[in-house]
């Protein structure tokens, strides 16, 4: 069981079970994307060498400060907090708040590409 996309993914036997999808197309989405990495490390794992450090995450405060505050809920999300939240996960991007200047949304998609989230 891990986190990744702000979702909770449970790996077992022949199931896989993925919490709080929005709907088909999303649930699709993360099992190509799980499938894919599940190839990519089994083609490359005489080469793998494991490592013992978590990546790093986005910062839910440098989020927070990029955001209106305005808690307009148009996310459909009840705060921007809890919008923050979800982006540390990778399950929203700054794409995601119709509420963005043009210019806060470049600076939170330029912050959110140091990190490894996206599915796309
Ligand atoms: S749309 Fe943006 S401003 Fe509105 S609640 Fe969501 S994160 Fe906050």
């Amino acid at each position: 069981m891990f986190h990744a996309y702000g979702k909770i993914i449970k790996v077992s036997g022949r199931e896989i079970a993925v919490n709080a999808l929005k709907d088909e197309a999303e649930a699709d989405k993360i099992i190509e994307w799980l499938r894919n990495e599940i190839n990519r490390v089994w083609d490359n794992r005489d080469h793998i060498t494991p490592s013992e450090i978590t990546p790093e995450k986005p910062k839910l405060i440098e989020i927070l400060k990029l955001l209106p505050k305005t808690n307009c809920k148009k996310c459909g999300l009840p705060t921007c907090m809890v919008f923050a939240a979800q982006v540390v996960e990778g399950g929203r991007g700054a794409e995601d708040c119709t509420e963005l200047t043009p210019e806060k949304k470049k600076q939170l998609a330029e912050y959110l590409s140091n990190f490894q989230l996206n599915i796309d």
